[in-house]
C-alpha cells in the first residue's frame, strides 16, 4: 500500500480530544506550497470500539455536516469509550462550494475509492480514508442525504451483507437508529468506488449510512431525529458512555431499494410534474409523472412510469429535468429474516 501524501498535526494514536486538519497538498498558481484543509476531530479514551463518522462526502448534503459539527463541540473525552474519529466535511472543497462534487477536480468522493495517494485532491482524500482511517474501525457512519437534486424519505441505509450474522447486526443498526424507514440495497449506487466498497475491501467494518431528506435544505425535525438516532447508535456499539437523551424509538419500516436499473428516469428534457409524494405506495407500471416541453408548449407531454412498485423513497427535487435524470426510486417491503 502506498503512503498517503496527506499529513496532519493530529496524532490519531494519542489519548484525549484533538481537533485540526488533514492537510491535502496542492500546488497551484495561487498557492505554490499550499494544502487544502479537511477538518478532523479525534476523541480517544482507552481501549474500546473505534468508530468513524463522516459527513460532507457530498458537499451539498447538509444534515450530517451540522450533526457532526455539533458533536465535535459537545463531546468530551469522558463521554467516550474507545476512539471516535469525526470528519464533518470529508470532501472539504465540495463542502466549501456547497456542491456535490469538488470544484477542484470534479471529484465525487463517494465514487473515488480506493483513491490514489498521487491523484487529484478528491482521490487523495479517498485514499487516506480507506488506507489510514478505516483499518481498525468497528463501525463507520457515512451521513448522506438527497442533496440539491434529490429529496429522500429520511432513512437509515445498510448494504445487504453477505453473511447472516452481518445482516442481523446491520438490521439492528437500522432499528436502533429509529427513523420511520430503514432500507437495504444490493450495493451503494457508487458500487466498489463508494465508501461501502472501501469497507468491504478493508473487511470487518460495519457500515451504516443515511439518506436524510435533501432538496438543498435542512429540516429541523429530520435533523433532531437523526441526532437522536446517531446517539443511540454510538451508545449501542459502546463508544458513547451515556445512554442517549431519547432512549425510546418507534418501529422502523424495513424496505429493500430497487436496483438502479429499476429507478424512474426522465425520458426527455423538460419540466417534471410528479404524480406521487414521498412515502406513497405505488404499483408496477403506475404513472409516475410527466415531462412538459417549455419550448414546444403545444407538444403532448411525455408520461413516465414506475417499472416496479413499492414505497416512494426518493424523488428528483428541481422541476427542470434532463433525459437520464433520476426522477424516483422505490423500496419494496422487506423482511430480512
Ligand atoms: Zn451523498
Amino acid at each position: 500500500m502506498q503512503t498517503s501524501r496527506i499529513w496532519s498535526e493530529l496524532d490519531l494514536q494519542k489519548e484525549g480530544k484533538a481537533t485540526g486538519y488533514l492537510r491535502v497538498p496542492i500546488s497551484t498558481n495561487a498557492s505554490a506550497y499550499g494544502w487544502i484543509p479537511v477538518p478532523i476531530a479525534s476523541i480517544k479514551n482507552g481501549s474500546g470500539p473505534r468508530v468513524l463518522l463522516i459527513a460532507g462526502s457530498h458537499g451539498d448534503e447538509w444534515e450530517g455536516q451540522i450533526m457532526l459539527i455539533k458533536l465535535i463541540q459537545s463531546l468530551k473525552v469522558r463521554d467516550i469509550n474507545g476512539h471516535l474519529i469525526i470528519l464533518p466535511a470529508a470532501n472539504a472543497p465540495a463542502v466549501q462550494a456547497g456542491q456535490r462534487v469538488s470544484p477542484l477536480d470534479d471529484g465525487n468522493l463517494n465514487r473515488s475509492f480506493p483513491g490514489d495517494p498521487n491523484g487529484t485532491p478528491t482521490m487523495m482524500i479517498a485514499h487516506f480514508i480507506e488506507a489510514v482511517l478505516l483499518p481498525g474501525c468497528d463501525l463507520v457512519c457515512d451521513l448522506h442525504s438527497g442533496g440539491s437534486s434529490l429529496e429522500y424519505l429520511p432513512s437509515a441505509v445498510i448494504i445487504a451483507a453477505t453473511s447472516a450474522s452481518q445482516l442481523r447486526q446491520s438490521v439492528d443498526l437500522l432499528r436502533v437508529f429509529g427513523l420511520p424507514v430503514g432500507f437495504a440495497t444490493d450495493a451503494s449506487t457508487g458500487g466498489d468506488r463508494s465508501l461501502t466498497g472501501a469497507c468491504n475491501r478493508v473487511g470487518s467494518v460495519a457500515c451504516l449510512s443515511t439518506e436524510l431528506g435533501g432538496g438543498g435544505t435542512v429540516s429541523r425535525n429530520v435533523l433532531r431525529a437523526a441526532e437522536d438516532g446517531l446517539a443511540r447508535i454510538l451508545h449501542h456499539v459502546g463508544v458513547l458512555n451515556a445512554a442517549p437523551k431519547e432512549p425510546h424509538f418507534g418501529s422502523t419500516q424495513l424496505l429493500y431499494r430497487v436496483r438502479p436499473n429499476d429507478f424512474v428516469y426522465s425520458s426527455a428534457n423538460g419540466l417534471f410534474e410528479p404524480f406521487v409524494n414521498l412515502g406513497d405506495s405505488v404499483t408496477d407500471g403506475q404513472e409516475a409523472g410527466r415531462i412538459h416541453f417549455t419550448e414546444e408548449p403545444w407538444r403532448k407531454p411525455v408520461t413516465v412510469h414506475f417499472g416496479v412498485g413499492g414505497i416512494v423513497l426518493c424523488r428528483r427535487f428541481p422541476a427542470r429535468a434532463a433525459l437520464g435524470d433520476c426522477l424516483f426510486n422505490v423500496g419494496k417491503t422487506w423482511t430480512p429474516e
